[in-house]
């Protein structure tokens, strides 16, 4: 189900949809409802009932008659019932078979409710309570579950998208650019000597500047880029479309809001720096290999002393098939590589 524009929320009613091929009934149903506040959709078969259920926002609340030319009712509640339908829809079947056995049948069949034929308005307008009061239920646990699925992709401390939901994230938008044969930009960022901002003013002090440097990451980026904490001290942010220019004066921009101003804690002012390795994803390259090489660029900056952003352009072959370390490719970088990084300290 879509979670956000599914069902009946607070006091709006649900839609309803009337299936019903006796034109009496169906019109003493579609006034009785309409004057009851609802939207409601009408047809006289079956064929006509699964079109509109198909549609892509259908009426949540189903009037069906059981013997509807076309598809009937229980042919209809199975249809509805099938696990792949994102839609949850409340099925009242109206009938003039009250057997017992024809009302097993029927709920059995997919439908929430039975009402046997004749049946006066004060009763249908109770069982369409039932309806919203279920309908609603079943909205308030798809928002709660909603609520959860994206607790769980944040990261409690900063807010910002957790390692596991930015990856995620950037792996499609990887594999989007790839179709349109686009461009990424990736900056993997690590404050600088934080550590010691643990060790002079605690845990909890880091912490709030650990907040601190989450919220001055997301006030430098467009409403399409993404920022992600990839932990401890960490940081991730992607660039959809974003060439080496770009990229280098928003890394910049970036590092300079986190060393330009100290952080305020109640110990004191905090002077903070960041680090920054940045890697334009070109091809068919994957989320490991853009990671892989945006963390030379951050050794990189580690190396050449800190508070700076380095672009890497190493070819990806290099670091990949190489043995040595990370810290080792970097400090074998000759000449012509570092001319390829850009360099810049605060
Ligand atoms: P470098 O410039 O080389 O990155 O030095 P650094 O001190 O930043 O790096 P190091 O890896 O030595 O230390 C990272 C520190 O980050 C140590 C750890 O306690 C701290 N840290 C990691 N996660 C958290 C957190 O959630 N809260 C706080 N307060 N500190 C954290
Ligand atoms: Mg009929
Ligand atoms: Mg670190
Ligand atoms: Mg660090």
């Amino acid at each position: 189900m879509h979670p956000l524009e599914s069902g009946p929320c607070g006091s709006e009613l649900p839609r309803v949809l009337i299936a019903e091929d006796d034109t009496v009934s169906r019109l003493i149903l579609k006034n009785w409802i309409q004057r009851w506040g609802y939207e409601v959709v009408v047809v006289d078969n079956g064929e006509d009932a699964w079109l509109v259920l198909q549609q892509e926002r259908p009426p949540e609340v189903v009037i069906m008659d059981w013997g509807l030319p076309g598809i009937d009712g229980i042919e209809l509640s199975r249809r509805l019932r099938d696990k792949s339908r994102s839609y949850y829809h409340y099925i009242l079947m109206v009938t003039s078979r009250t057997d017992e056995l024809d009302v097993v049948h029927a709920l059995e069949s997919g439908a929430d409710d039975c009402l046997g034929k004749p049946f006066g308005g004060p009763e249908l307008r109770a069982r369409l309570l039932v309806a919203n009061r279920i309908l609603a239920l079943q909205n308030e646990l798809i928002h709660a579950r909603e609520e959860l699925r994206i607790q769980a992709m944040r990261d409690g401390l900063t807010g910002l998208w957790n390692r596991t939901a930015f990856l995620d994230l950037f792996k499609r938008e990887l594999e989007r650019a790839s179709r349109v044969n686009g461009h990424t930009g990736l900056l993997l960022l690590d404050l600088d000597n934080f550590k010691q901002v643990n060790d002079t003013y605690g845990h909890m002090a880091g912490d709030l500047v650990l907040k601190e440097a989450a919220r001055r990451l997301c006030l430098n980026v467009r409403s399409y880029d993404f920022v992600g904490r990839y932990g401890g001290e960490e940081f991730f942010i992607a660039f959809p479309g974003s060439g080496k220019e770009s990229l280098c004066q928003r890394a910049e921009i970036i590092r300079k809001s986190i060393c330009s101003e100290p952080v305020h804690i109640s110990q004191g002012d905090v002077r903070i720096s960041l680090s920054i390795g940045a890697v334009i994803s070109a091809g068919e390259m994957s989320a490991a290999d853009c990671l892989a090489v945006a963390d030379i660029g951050l050794y990189k900056a580690k190396d050449a002393g800190r508070n700076r952003s380095v672009l890497c352009e190493k070819s990806l072959p290099e670091i990949l098939q190489s043995s040595a370390t990370q810290r080792e490719i970097c400090s074998r970088c000759d000449p012509q590589c570092m001319a390829t990084c850009v360099l810049a300290a605060c």
